[in-house]
């Protein structure tokens, strides 16, 4: 796949970009080794100074920066100038809390252990591989940065090809903010050359945030070479709508939950469990609802849907709503790709679906409903956990005992009551089964790259 910029509401290369050579790739490992050296002995203030540095920069040009994203992947631009104040809180979250986080745990009675003092301390790991995707070209960066530097360790990005642009302004941002040169580096590379990082000897971890078959790839390199690896991947999350749930909100908020970024979000919501009882009442305010969204050019401020980020993630999307219409499903609304440049595709939702359908099973990276009828909360369950995915999932029940059921029942990494599903910075972030494993965000995303270091002292 070429590095470069393609417009995907035009179809248009943009901007073409030289792939990094071995010896480049080699020399910015190199200065991400460096940096470790220097960042492992500067103190928490010093790396909260230069992270709230950073974040006023990033904050400073939120307007540039989200029209390079609009530009490189389509999103619509008030969600891309979203995402980029939501790193700037990500970054200012971890400058705040990483001492707190690190702080040394005693244990009470030492004694116990036959110690006079013993305790775990946490100490960084060294220069961190990210591989990561185009679909929130910043934050899944940041998400991963912020808590890997202020921990003291260093980080080389592997971003996706078709976001060159958003992940060189990665490569200095953290630099520009006061932190060591080659704290942070982008490596300008394909698919192909991770390997030979993930093998470097200074390459000490890898995190990857993208498709279940990037992640089996990445995740067997990394056991091969028994590196810790941190594995997002992606999702079908259910949205579980029940009697007692206020309608019209749920509605509301099932739009935004799939329609979010072009529908492609791994925490999206993609398939609707509705109740029989509300059923038709939730399909008909949905379906209006998505048909009311307005698709169109993403740096239009009226804009609601922008294109998919790429023509062969459209051609999936188109194959998955085919192979569901070709089985019997019924199409309330949109269900084909639109004509003319770029790479659009309706705010689309299905009905009648069954089990040999492969939307079924699939994730579907596009604004594409699957709506489900269900008679009661064991049908909702059986549906809810019989993908592979389990990353997140939502509940709509104003019933106290049913929401403790499906809280305990549900087969995911997140569970949100009377909501979506939204990242923050103050809450763990992952998945289980083919999500991957692993966690980012709040005390445990920074903990995963980092040395726990029993100390014993007699
Ligand atoms: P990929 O998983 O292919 O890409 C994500 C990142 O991984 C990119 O940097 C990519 O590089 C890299 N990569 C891909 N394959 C390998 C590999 N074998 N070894 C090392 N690195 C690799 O996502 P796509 O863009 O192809 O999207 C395909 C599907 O992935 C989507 O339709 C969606 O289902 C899922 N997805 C999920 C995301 C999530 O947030 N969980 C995000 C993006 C996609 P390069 O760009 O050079 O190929």
């Amino acid at each position: 796949m070429a590095i470069a910029t393609i417009n995907p509401a035009t179809g248009e290369t943009e901007r073409e970009f030289t792939a990094d050579d071995a010896a480049t790739v080699d020399h910015k490992i190199g200065e991400a080794q460096a940096a470790f050296e220097v960042l492992h002995d500067t103190t928490f203030a010093q790396r909260a100074a230069w992270m709230r540095a950073a974040a006023e920069l990033v904050e400073q040009e939120a307007e540039a920066t989200a029209r390079i994203l609009v530009r490189e992947m389509g999103k619509p631009l008030a969600q891309a100038r979203g995402e980029v104040l939501k790193c700037a809180k990500n970054m200012r979250f971890y400058a705040d809390h990483a001492e707190g986080i690190m702080a040394d745990e005693p244990l009470d009675d030492p004694t116990s252990v036959g110690a006079s003092r013993a305790y775990a301390s946490y100490q960084p790991l060294g220069v961190v591989l990210a591989v990561m995707p185009w679909n929130y070209p910043l934050w899944q960066v940041v998400r991963f940065a912020a808590p890997a530097l202020m921990a003291g360790n260093t980080g080389v990005l592997k971003h996706a090809s078709n976001v060159p642009q958003a992940a060189l302004y990665l490569d200095t941002i953290f630099e520009r903010g006061g932190f060591p040169v080659g704290s942070f580096r982008t490596l300008l590379i394909g698919a192909r050359e991770v390997k030979a990082v993930i093998e470097d000897p200074r390459v000490q971890a890898v995190t990857l945030t993208g498709s279940e078959p990037a992640g089996r790839s990445v995740a067997s390199i990394a056991g091969g070479q028994v590196k810790k690896s941190v594995m997002e991947l992606g999702g079908s999350d259910p949205f579980i709508v029940l009697p007692s749930a206020d309608l019209e909100a749920a509605a509301t908020t099932a739009v935004k939950a799939r329609v979010q970024n072009n529908g492609q979000s791994c925490i999206a919501a993609k398939r609707f469990l509705v109740h029989t009882d509300v059923y038709d009442a939730f399909a008909t305010l949905f379906a209006d609802k998505m048909a009311a969204l307005v698709v169109g050019d993403p740096m239009d401020e009226t804009t609601d849907v922008g294109p998919v980020a790429t023509e062969s993630g459209r051609t999936e999307l188109a194959e998955l709503v085919d192979d569901a219409v070709a089985k019997g499903a019924k199409v309330l609304v949109g269900g084909a790709p639109l004509d003319g440049p770029g790479w659009f595709y309706p705010p689309t939702v299905l009905s009648e679906l069954t089990d040999d359908m492969r939307i079924v099973m699939e994730e579907t990276f596009g604004p594409v409903a699957s709506l489900y009828r269900i008679a009661d909360r064991d049908e909702a369950i059986r549906i809810a956990n019989q993908t592979t995915f389990g990353l997140s999932s939502a509940v709509w029940t104003n019933d106290p005992d049913e929401q403790e059921f499906f809280i305990r029942e549900l087969a995911a990494g997140a569970v949100f009551v009377n909501g979506m599903t939204v990242s923050y910075p103050e809450l763990p972030f992952g998945g289980i089964k083919d999500s991957g494993f692993g966690r980012e965000l709040a005390a445990e995303g920074l903990r995963e790259f980092t040395n726990v270091k029993t100390i014993w002292r007699a």
